[in-house]
């Protein structure tokens, strides 16, 4: 295709050669020509002598300035293009599950910069996390009827990277009418998800594997799901034999949808969920000498950008020492964080500073990330947002 092309500057290209994904907007030449582009063109990039060496997404008024699309230099991206990745993601997570429920698109790592798809069977959710691929909309929506059969798209496309990317917030049911929550199936337990009203793209199916570990560890215990969304932990623990389990979640949407999979999974005389702040919660727990053993604390991200990630990490370890206080000896407790500007390592420190805060020591049984259907890029490490330290504590 005849795409415009864009020059890398001098000695910008070795990044891009070695396979990452990303052009930032220093690295190219930025003429009047490239500035005029709308966001979202496709381009070529270009070496300095001229020679093309990939076709990607452009977008002027953004740091991260061009994605790469393909590095086949004559790759025409259009709705067949779109429809092979898609085919791709799909034969992945057909690997892996058993049942429709999963991140089908996981952005850059399945070759689809800026974007996530998740499927909850029939019911697809969208979100187009660049300018170009909120342009490609219509060439994605065409190639998405191609590949699965949809009764309901929705494009849940109000992110806060939109914002970053210059594009508007909204929320679209394209396909089907818009329902509340509907069920879906994780670990073989039911579950329910508001794709349109709740939040993200309406479940977090990154945890699923750690919500299996956690409840290994659960059985016979009480258990504390802080920050539980739709009772993902809480109610796999309970499966798997807690006597009980406390969701606490400051949304009233969230612990709606954890009592109707209580409900439903027939545990919901065994988990309370109740509606408090987070902090206020551990604070109050510690007065009435609660105790716990596992609890799960996987807060929303505290680091939104680096300019936070001081008060973040803060954060973090305040987390980690006044839920430590509350798990009983010889019980566990889980931390996560799902900001990806908090490097594994500094995250790794401060939860152990808090644990070391609480006066308590522990082992750290395992560190993990979100499951399968969350691939990485291997050249961008923030595409492993997802970090969890499983301790038990002595
Ligand atoms: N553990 C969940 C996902 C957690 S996402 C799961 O397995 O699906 C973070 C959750 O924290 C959201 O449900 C959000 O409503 C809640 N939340 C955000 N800030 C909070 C606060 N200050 N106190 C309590 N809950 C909070």
């Amino acid at each position: 295709m005849a795409y415009p092309k864009l020059s890398l500057l001098a000695g910008q290209d070795r990044r891009l050669r070695s396979g990452h994904p990303w052009i930032y907007s220093n690295e190219l030449k930025m003429d009047a020509a490239a500035k005029a582009l709308e966001p979202g063109t496709p381009v070529k990039v270009a070496d300095v002598a001229g020679k093309a060496m990939a076709v990607a997404q452009f977008n002027p008024h953004s740091l991260i300035a061009a994605r790469v699309l393909s590095r086949n230099q004559n790759a025409t991206i259009d709705a067949r293009f779109l429809e092979r990745r898609l085919q791709r993601a799909l034969r992945l997570r057909e690997r892996l599950f058993d049942h429709p429920y999963y991140r089908l698109v996981h952005a850059e790592a399945d070759g689809l910069p800026g974007l996530v798809i998740d499927r909850f069977d029939r019911t697809l959710v969208l979100q187009a996390n660049s300018a170009g691929m909120d342009r490609l909309t219509p060439e994605l929506l065409e190639a998405v009827d191609r590949v699965v059969a949809a009764d309901h798209i929705i494009l849940k496309n109000d992110s806060t990277a939109r914002e970053r990317e210059g594009l508007k917030l909204s929320v679209d049911v394209i396909k089907g009418e818009s329902k509340g929550a509907i069920e879906l199936v994780e670990n073989e337990f039911a579950f329910f998800a508001d794709p349109v009203g709740g939040q993200k793209t309406g479940w977090y199916f990154d945890q699923r594997d750690n919500r299996a570990f956690a409840a290994k560890l659960a059985k016979g215990e009480r258990v504390l799901d802080l920050f539980s969304y739709g009772g993902g932990f809480g109610i796999t623990a309970l499966m798997a034999g807690a006597k009980e389990a406390l969701a606490i979640d400051r949304s009233e949407g969230a612990l709606e949808l954890a009592k109707m999979a209580a409900a439903r999974n027939g545990v919901d005389g065994k988990l309370t969920c109740l509606r408090e702040e987070g902090f206020s919660a551990l604070d109050r727990l510690a007065k009435e000498k609660q105790r716990f053993g596992l609890v799960i604390a996987d807060p929303p991200s505290y680091v939104k950008s680096k300019r936070d990630l001081k008060a973040g990490l803060k954060g973090y370890r305040k987390l980690a020492r006044t839920s430590a206080a509350l798990v009983r000896e010889e019980g566990c407790l889980m931390v996560a964080s799902c900001s990806h500007n908090v490097p594994l390592d500094s995250f790794r420190d401060e939860v152990r500073k808090g644990i070391s805060d609480a006066g308590r020591g522990g082992r750290l049984l395992c560190q993990t990330g979100a499951s399968a259907d969350h691939p990485s890029h291997p050249l961008l490490p923030e595409s492993a947002y997802l970090k969890c330290l499983f301790y038990m504590l002595d």
